[in-house]
């Protein structure tokens, strides 16, 4: 996007944050909107963007009630590099759906009003070995051919995208006009007021310990308080701490374990004191990505370093790779000389096996959804609940019970490919 402006990043004041504490028993106002199509109860477990955005899809349509054992927005939404992308994605299936995903975004990103929280303000990246110019040059070549907005650019197309930027000469440079980021805890916090002025429940502080299982059905969750709550479909969006829940009711999922020494699920990001108008967008450049923060500082990942990352690793030792980030972006945005690093904070990712999603029905009455790509799909989970115009189950053995059923991999464990999930 050529001169195009610098994006606010200030907070949306049509959006004033809201509070949602403890257990809301009653709705306290009545549901706008089109009439409820179903009176089933959803309960959701884990208000990230996974569970958020379920919860303000399904709301106006149904009683929701959403629980976190935190507040909402404070898992690995709140610290992701949050990239909307389908950038590098080989299988088609996947790449449709994210494709899907992206739409869907700026198609609720209008309807909210353009918050600012949403940045559809591009990505661009650069090679300078052989081996990655070719891969760069055939990745853009690629995506063209698949329709998506993906062109290499000139150092003077790429000094007018980002100003502050010094590219070394000689690189191959690409930019990705379409693509953008999102800043999560405040998209959670939209989202959470829309599905709670459409009636959704919030239960917060008050972790689910198990789910509640008879047989092959999940009836619902019991909380870490001791109160059980019953449910016709029970959801569960609760990030990288998914595992531990369906183990509750002897239920497995293949995500990678973050406990296992040299797991890829903890990395390190980096925030940096504020350097307002300094990138637009995101950069994805050799040795580091950076994008602006919400409190106008910029966010710093190096993925080459994240295998010394892991969740013991010591605040000291986490706060020198931070250093080590922040070193890396001076080479390339000099204005953030004067920056300096404001916090330096260990993430976990939620990481399939084989990186596809784990999205689906594991019983009858449990839908899953653990994904690395969640800040980008969180709207078009495949099969999810009935909402909106999709056929609405009368009663709860009408619901779905799976798109093809678990699939069982190579590996013994139970899982979804997206594929079959799709192909339904
Ligand atoms: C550094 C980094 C960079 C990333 N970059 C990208 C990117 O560029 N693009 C992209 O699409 N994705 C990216 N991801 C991945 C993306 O951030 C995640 O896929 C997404 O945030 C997961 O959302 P979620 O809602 O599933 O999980 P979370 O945001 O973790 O939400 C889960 C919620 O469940 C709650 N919970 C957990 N246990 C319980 C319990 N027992 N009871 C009640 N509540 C519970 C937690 O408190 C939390 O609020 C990145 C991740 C990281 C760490």
């Amino acid at each position: 996007m050529p001169g195009a402006p610098p994006v606010s990043r200030q907070p949306d004041s049509s959006t004033p944050p809201r509070r949602h504490r403890g257990l809301h028993l009653h709705r306290d106002r009545p549901k706008p909107g089109p009439a409820p199509l179903m009176t089933q109860h959803i309960l959701i477990i884990g208000a990230g963007i996974i569970g958020t955005a379920l919860a303000d899809r399904l709301a106006p349509h149904t009683r929701v009630t959403i629980i976190d054992s935190h507040q909402p927005g404070q898992g690995t939404t709140a610290t992701s590099l949050a990239w909307l992308n389908a950038n590098k994605t080989l299988d088609p299936d996947y790449f449709a759906f994210r494709q899907d995903a992206l739409a869907e975004w700026a198609r609720l990103a209008a309807e909210l009003g353009h918050p600012s929280w949403y940045v559809p303000a591009g990505n661009m990246t650069w090679a300078q070995t052989d081996t990655t110019r070719t891969e760069l040059a055939q990745r853009v070549e690629r995506l063209r051919a698949r329709g998506y907005a993906a062109r290499l650019i000139t150092p003077s197309e790429a000094r007018a995208i980002e100003p502050a930027l010094t590219i070394p000469a000689g690189a191959l440079i690409a930019h990705f006009p379409e693509e953008g980021f999102i800043h999560g805890t405040q998209a959670i916090q939209a989202l959470m007021d829309r599905a709670h002025n459409a009636g959704a429940q919030l239960i917060t502080q008050d972790p689910v310990a198990n789910l509640l299982r008879h047989g092959d059905r999940v009836t619902g969750v019991r909380l870490e308080s001791g109160a059980d709550i019953a449910a016709d479909v029970t959801v569960c969006a609760a990030g990288w701490r998914t595992p531990e829940i369906l183990a509750t009711a002897d239920l497995t999922i293949p995500l990678l374990d973050v406990h296992a020494p040299g797991s890829a699920a903890p990395c390190l990001v980096a925030a940096t004191t504020p350097a307002s108008g300094v990138l637009r967008g995101l950069i994805h450049a050799p040795g580091v990505y950076a994008r602006p923060a919400w409190d106008g500082g910029l966010l710093l990942e190096a993925s080459d370093l994240d295998a010394k990352i892991d969740m013991n690793t010591p605040m000291p030792t986490l706060q020198s790779q931070a250093e080590e980030f922040l070193d890396r972006a001076r080479s390339i945005i000099p204005a953030l000389t004067q920056a300096h690093i404001a916090q330096a904070r260990r993430c976990i990712r939620p990481m399939p096996l084989d990186g596809l999603p784990l999205i689906g029905w594991h019983l009858p009455r449990l839908y899953v959804a653990a994904t690395h790509s969640g800040i980008t799909s969180p709207h078009t989970l495949p099969n999810s609940p009935p909402v909106g115009s999709r056929p609405v189950a009368t009663s709860t053995s009408s619901l779905p019970t799976g798109p093809t059923g678990p699939y069982i991999a190579p590996s013994q464990v139970r899982r979804w490919k997206l594929h079959e999930t799709l192909s339904t």
